[in-house]
């Protein structure tokens, strides 16, 4: 079996990857595990020394590997180059807090010592999606490898050469060979490996239907998870907000990447006061975006596959079917690809596809709240809850309403959300559970260990 890496934005076949048999899968974690051993046996700080090494490898490869996302998975080469600055940013990060965070905790009791300390837990499974190939393989695997773990990779299909780089990157910086494994493999091959019982956790960062499947196989297995699953999240603009700089940010939230993105401002909540002036602003944005190859200083570039642009055509013309409005774009456009042109709904309502699902492309749905408490509960009408946002000039107000009132991992007030190594990251509901980045990302895949020691 094999897999293929196609480049979108013109069909063509780029590169082919054999798939390893089962024992070959079999051998590649005997060896990762035996690595791992020796791996958490070196000093902290020789870790972290290497992740240091890991980002000047990044910044030495910027462009190729910028090059390597457009052509796998079609992110503008410009996007890409900001991809892998922020891999750098998140090894700088985690280099300079790894000692603090992972400090011992000391507890008082009655005996001569009490402490908390942190531990690795053995080999960390990661599958991962295309949309983000660098940053969300780095955002789970450099916390996993600095509290002392191995690394087994099964990213998505069709990024098997951002894979295999990614692998090459870390032997470059000077990790051990085997630390950091990428598997080849389908995601029917998935439950296989979390069956295997050098393996210990599991992070998934894709579609809920991929988060459910890995869940159960852990589950059934014991084994630690956490889960980065998909968004339709919320973006409310309140009575009071100011219209232009909402228009302004909610086009750069979805946009960003074709708005391949969990965290994209998919559904744009807006009180009927301001609704006709939003709706006529964000057109005027839209109109002078730019989507066309990847190479060229494009604003957008294809989808990911033309699979996936079908999906979100369907989604659009359903939402049409049900009763949404179409103002702009929703035609698969004449180019060879999987080009899809910035599209406008408006009058999308619960039911419609538009409203429930998560449109993986740059759709903006728009709704219309009779007034800002309709447009809370409006926003909290999802199955997800990942990364929402609130508009609006009151900032009391709105910290109040991010805080308590939307149902979101992450609520930002008059910004759009944007993941950061320094800020936890995760969702509830259909979106998942566990955290990455931050303290809390470095916690999820350790042994928290008790230690008690009494005097004899
Ligand atoms: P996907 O189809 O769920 O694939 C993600 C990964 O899971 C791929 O490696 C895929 O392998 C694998 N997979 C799919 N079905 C599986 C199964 N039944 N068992 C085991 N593995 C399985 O998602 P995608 O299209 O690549 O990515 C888009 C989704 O990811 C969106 O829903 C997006 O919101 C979500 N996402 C979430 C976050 C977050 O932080 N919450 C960040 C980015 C993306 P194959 O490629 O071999 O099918």
């Amino acid at each position: 079996m094999r897999l293929k890496s196609i480049n979108p934005k013109n069909n063509l076949n780029i590169n082919y990857w054999d798939v390893p048999s089962q024992i070959e899968i079999g051998r590649i974690i005997n060896v990762a595990s035996i690595t791992q051993l020796s791996w958490q046996n070196l000093k902290l700080d020789y870790r972290l020394e290497l992740i240091n090494n890991l980002s000047k490898v990044l910044k030495s490869q910027s462009k190729e590997l910028s090059i390597l996302m457009a052509d796998e998975m079609g992110k503008p080469v410009k996007q890409g180059n900001l991809e892998i600055e922020k891999c750098i940013w998140l090894c700088k990060y985690y280099s300079q807090n790894a000692n603090d965070i992972l400090s011992i905790k000391n507890i008082k009791t009655e005996y001569y010592k009490s402490y908390v300390s942190y531990q690795p837990i053995g080999l960390v499974l990661g599958v991962m999606p295309w949309n983000f190939p660098f940053w969300q393989v780095f955002r789970f695997s450099v916390p996993a490898l600095i509290v002392g773990n191995g690394i087994l990779l099964k990213h998505a299909s069709n990024v098997q050469g951002c894979a295999n780089a990614i692998m090459d990157c870390f032997i470059e910086a000077g990790f051990p060979k085997h630390i950091f494994n990428n598997l080849q493999i389908p995601s029917s091959m998935v439950d296989g490996v979390i069956e295997n019982k050098k393996v210990s956790g599991v992070v998934i960062t894709g579609s809920t239907q991929a988060g459910r499947s890995v869940a159960k196989k852990a589950g059934e297995c014991l084994k630690k998870t956490v889960l980065e699953l998909g968004g339709n999240d919320a973006y409310i603009i309140l009575d009071d907000a100011n219209i232009d700089l909402a228009v302004k940010l909610c086009v750069e939230g979805r946009i960003l990447n074709a708005g391949q993105s969990c965290i994209s401002a998919k559904r744009l909540i807006i009180t009927k006061k301001n609704i006709d002036r939003f709706i006529e602003k964000l057109i005027n944005k839209l109109e002078i975006k730019v989507v066309g190859d990847p190479y060229d200083d494009v604003d957008l570039g294809p989808l990911a596959s033309k699979r996936a642009r079908n999906e979100v055509n369907d989604f659009v013309e359903q939402s049409i079917i049900d009763g949404a409005i179409l103002k702009m774009g929703g035609e698969i456009s004449e180019y060879e690809g999987a080009y899809y042109p910035v599209t406008v709904l408006v009058n999308v309502k619960p039911g419609m596809p538009a409203f429930d699902e998560e449109i993986f492309g740059p759709v903006f749905s728009i709704i219309k709240a009779e007034n800002d408490d309709d447009a809370i509960n409006l926003a909290n009408e999802s199955k997800f809850g990942l990364g929402s946002a609130v508009f609006t000039s009151d900032i009391e107000v709105g910290e109040k309403i991010a805080n308590e009132k939307i149902q979101s991992g992450l609520c930002f007030v008059n910004d759009y959300v944007k993941s950061d190594p320094r800020l936890p990251f995760g969702g509830i509901k259909s979106s998942g559970y566990g955290r990455e980045l931050s303290s809390y990302g470095l916690m999820e895949f350790v042994n928290i260990k008790t230690v008690v020691v009494q005097k004899s």
